[in-house]
């Protein structure tokens, strides 16, 4: 793809804002849909309306675009999707309804679930035929309880792949840049794909070469580029979601909410938008979509709604700013109803908190590491209090459990030397990263003795001795009778490919130890808005308010409060985005 419509489209957006502007204070109706929230669920439905000939103009709140999806790894989780069956693996819609129903329990909403595994797999293969969206399988990648009947060993989840960043054109540095403590040399990504041949570029010539290529075309790009254009994980989709939704003339305008929803007879009928200091309406014939991206960094709903936090302990989230809970705002201004009796009212992650040199901490998510040969996470009183190779959604309520009674809810990641050379630790990256910057920052500590790390982390010395000693003795032959460690596929995918007998588990034997501190975090937010099949806001009595979408975050999820899989937040905001965008095409008022 050329920038040169992307630079098109830079002046187009501009235009069609004076024209606006113009009207903004009449009652014309100026475009069919609008949308706002420029994350995947925005752009899934804005592209779907535009492939349907509607016109659509997306605002965004931040400076940049992107959302939380562009901080993502990307991955969507889509049961029966057609590279399962390219890759003969077996499948079916019936089999992933029997996961859900049996996973999720009595908080499935049955309708919605139906609705999402029916057009999970043709939003894909829709997306795809029109270059919207490349993905390529994750065979391996089992779903994360995976011995739960009609779950998968693998192909559920797929990976989006690379995209160049200078496709964009002028909208490069626009474009919501990753995590910075997830990124190498200034900004370099390192994508799922990449991390094999990152773990073991010390170890295979054909790993060397992989990461030399990828430093190569960074320093190249940063002669030109804020940071490097390769671009991979939610970064890259994003990117070639926008670049498609530019070059189909849909008009993306950062800096301008959306504030307020126009009602008139019952149905929503556009919205004002702040934009250059001014209050725009936009009156809309179709409806509007929120895609607000939830409440994350709302202090005041995660006041009220995370336990822990109501409990007095503390919490850093990973989603950016602007994701205040907008969506869920507007759509209770008119009759919509926030559900919160889901399982967990978020998707929650482990993070470490890297010290910055301004004196700010940014949080890390800790999504593999945990469950690696020679790693074990411990609270303070030296005790193990999960299955660490389990996914993150499961790992942090247990944490927090076991801090039930202490002022913090944290806990430490604790490895040995050789294991940490070999996977990292956090944001301390594998070998050759030099492990002395992580340590002057006091982001990781460091003992010849358990006992030392111990102390230097204030846990207690004597049980962590203790509960290592416990550990090793049938980690030497890759057992676990704690808890079993690497007992399924999901755990054995996160754990080190070729390690024997077990790729979970191995002694921490190798001084000197180091340790991590982490707490809990979220990916996003699941508690949201109630909405039915089409993707439609409902009131109380469970009519649609005709004219008005949530999905994405904003809209309560369908996994019910549950993690079932990589990718179960993407995977259904593009699907519901996608039944918005088609659902708006049919509706009239
Ligand atoms: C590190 C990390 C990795 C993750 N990896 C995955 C993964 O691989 N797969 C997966 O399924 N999930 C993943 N998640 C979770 C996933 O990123 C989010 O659940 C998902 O991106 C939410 O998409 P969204 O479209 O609802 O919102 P977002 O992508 O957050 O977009 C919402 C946008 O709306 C804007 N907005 C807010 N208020 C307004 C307003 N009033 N007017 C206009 N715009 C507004 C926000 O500024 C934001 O840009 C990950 C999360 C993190 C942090």
């Amino acid at each position: 793809m050329d920038s040169f419509q992307t630079n098109d489209q830079f002046r187009l957006g501009t235009q069609w804002a004076k024209r606006v502007m113009s009207m903004a204070h009449s009652s014309q109706d100026i475009c069919d849909v609008l949308i706002a929230g420029s994350g995947a669920g925005g752009f899934a439905a804005a592209l779907t309306a535009r492939l349907q000939g509607l016109d659509v103009i997306m605002v965004e709140k931040e400076p940049l675009f992107g959302g939380t999806t562009a901080y993502s790894a990307g991955v969507i989780w889509i049961p029966g999707n057609s590279h399962q069956r390219l890759a003969g693996i077996a499948d079916t819609r019936e089999d992933a309804l029997t996961y859900l129903t049996h996973h999720v329990g009595n908080r499935l909403d049955r309708a919605n679930a139906e609705a999402f595994l029916d057009s999970a797999p043709a939003m894909l293969d829709l997306f795809e035929r029109e270059g919207i969206v490349s993905y390529t399988l994750a065979p391996t990648w089992a779903d994360y309880h995976p011995d739960e009947p009609g779950a998968l060993q693998g192909g559920r989840s797929l990976v989006p792949d690379d995209f160049d960043g200078r496709a964009l054109g002028p909208w490069f540095n626009q474009l919501r840049p990753p995590i910075k403590t997830m990124t190498a040399f200034g900004g370099m990504m390192v994508g799922r794909n990449d991390l094999p041949h990152v773990f073991r570029m010390t170890r295979s010539l054909g790993s060397a070469l992989h990461v030399g290529r990828m430093l190569a075309r960074h320093a190249r790009d940063r002669v030109r580029y804020s940071r490097g254009t390769r671009l991979v994980n939610g970064n890259a989709l994003v990117a070639r979601l926008a670049v498609n939704a530019f070059q189909r003339g849909i008009p993306l305008w950062l800096n301008s909410p959306i504030v307020e929803l126009v009602r008139e007879g019952g149905h929503v009928v556009g919205a004002f938008v702040e934009r250059e200091r001014q209050r725009l309406q936009i009156r809309t014939r179709r409806g509007v979509v929120l895609a607000c991206g939830g409440f994350p960094a709302s202090d005041d709903l995660k006041r009220r709604i995370y336990r822990h936090i109501v409990a007095g302990k503390g919490h850093a989230s990973l989603p950016p700013p602007g994701n205040t809970g907008d969506g869920l705002r507007l759509a209770q201004s008119v009759g919509g109803t926030f559900q919160d009796e889901v399982h967990q009212p978020a998707a929650w992650a482990p993070v470490s908190l890297v010290p910055q040199p301004d004196g700010s901490v940014i949080p890390f998510p800790h999504f593999f590491e945990r469950g690696k040969p020679s790693y074990i996470s411990v609270d303070r009183r030296g005790r193990r209090f999960v299955n660490e190779a389990k996914s993150y959604h499961v790992f942090v309520p247990a944490m927090i459990e076991a801090c039930r009674g202490d002022q913090h809810a944290q806990a430490w990641i604790v490895a040995d030397h050789r294991a940490i050379r070999r996977f990292g630790l956090g944001a301390l990256g594998p070998a050759p990263m030099r492990v002395q910057p992580f340590l002057r920052s006091n982001y990781i500590k460091r003992s010849d003795t358990v006992r030392g790390l111990a102390e230097a982390c204030g846990i207690d010395a004597t049980r962590l001795e203790r509960t290592i000693g416990a550990f090793n003795g049938p980690a030497r032959h890759g057992e676990d009778p704690e808890f079993q460690r690497g007992s399924d596929a999901y755990q054995r995918f996160n754990g080190a490919p070729g390690h024997k007998p077990n790729p979970c588990v191995a002694p921490l034997d190798r001084p000197p130890f180091y340790a991590v501190r982490v707490v809990p975090s979220e990916l996003g937010t699941f508690a949201g808005i109630r909405t039915n099949a089409n993707a439609q806001v409902i009131d109380s009595a469970g009519r649609p308010i005709p004219g008005l979408y949530t999905v994405g975050n904003d809209a309560a999820s369908v996994m019910g409060g549950t993690y079932p899989g990589a990718g179960i937040t993407i995977g259904p905001a593009m699907t519901f985005g996608f039944i918005a965008g088609r659902h708006l095409a049919g509706a009239s008022r």
